[in-house]
């Protein structure tokens, strides 16, 4: 059913949930590029990017998807005596989907003038490949996958972590259960075999999960699983279907406001915000590819 207004109802109760409560949060981007067209809507400009790490640094420490299980309930931000800022930070963890080559290249430095922990969720078929399948008509397009060589050296980066994203980025919801399984398993399969290591998260693409979907996630071995439905990580989440916040490409402020009217946080610090930046969040979310 389709309630009138209901993104905003949400929105609404997850920022009274995170002021009041807390609750984790878990951020997720695809690609750090200038594209004029973005016909995906998949971009953030790599200078909207720094302002994000910046604004995110004043207000979450970042973790690990996993380390927001343990840790759901982060304390919400103390009372605005001004002394107390910045003691009980909530948790954040910041996760890419697909594997852009620009992760590495444009993402990956900024990430660590930071120093904070980033998940990336490998599409395995498109590792080395010229285009994923959804940029294949674009003339002119130079957004690749990562190549197997980048993978590697990305993976054994100590900040990245990297998850399982498919084979070939289906709709798992549409599929036979014995193509879910293929999908699920032998991406995860390809990718372990690329790196020679354990790939324990999985990320759904297109945000397609249902119950079959998530039996199949868990019988492939994975502890973690992100969907892409808005909402804060809290001690009831599903470890299998992990809500996400989906960042619109904005400049600091803008995104400061935006991850308030989710979180609960206060714009600026002890000084202000409050409830009145509900009003002017940009009203963007979104789930794919
Ligand atoms: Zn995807």
């Amino acid at each position: 059913m389709r309630i009138p207004g209901g993104k905003t109802l949400q929105r609404h109760g997850w920022y009274w949930r995170g002021r009041l409560l807390g609750g984790g949060v878990i951020l997720g981007y695809h690609r750090v590029a200038e594209d004029r067209d973005d016909p995906h809507v998949l971009c953030v400009h790599p200078s909207h990017f720094r302002d994000h790490l910046q604004v995110i640094s004043r207000h979450f420490q970042v973790v690990r998807p996993a380390d927001l299980l343990g840790r759901s309930d982060a304390a919400p931000e103390p009372p605005s005596n001004g002394l107390e800022l910045g003691k009980a930070r909530r948790a954040l963890a910041l996760t890419f989907d697909d594997g852009y080559a620009d992760v590495m290249g444009a993402a990956l430095p900024l990430v660590e003038d930071v120093a904070m922990p980033l998940t990336v969720f490998v599409v395995a078929g498109a590792v080395g490949t010229d285009r994923f399948r959804w940029d294949r008509d674009r003339d002119g397009f130079d957004g690749r996958p990562l190549t197997t060589a980048e993978l590697r050296e990305l993976a054994d980066h100590p900040l990245v972590e990297i998850g399982a994203h498919t084979l070939s980025h289906p709709d798992l919801t549409t599929l036979a259960p014995r193509e879910v399984r293929r999908e699920v398993v032998e991406g995860r399969d390809r990718l372990e075999a690329l790196l020679n290591r354990p790939v324990t998260s999985f990320s759904y693409p297109h945000g397609g999960v249902n119950e079959r979907v998530q039996r199949a996630v868990r019988e492939s071995g994975c502890r973690l699983a992100c969907a892409s439905r808005p909402g804060l990580i809290t001690e009831s989440s599903d470890p299998l279907r992990l809500p996400r916040l989906w960042p619109p490409d904005v400049p600091g402020p803008a995104f400061e406001r935006w991850l308030a009217s989710w979180t609960g946080i206060r714009p600026g610090g002890a000084r202000g915000g409050g409830a009145s930046s509900m009003a002017t969040a940009t009203p963007t979310e979104r789930a794919g590819p």
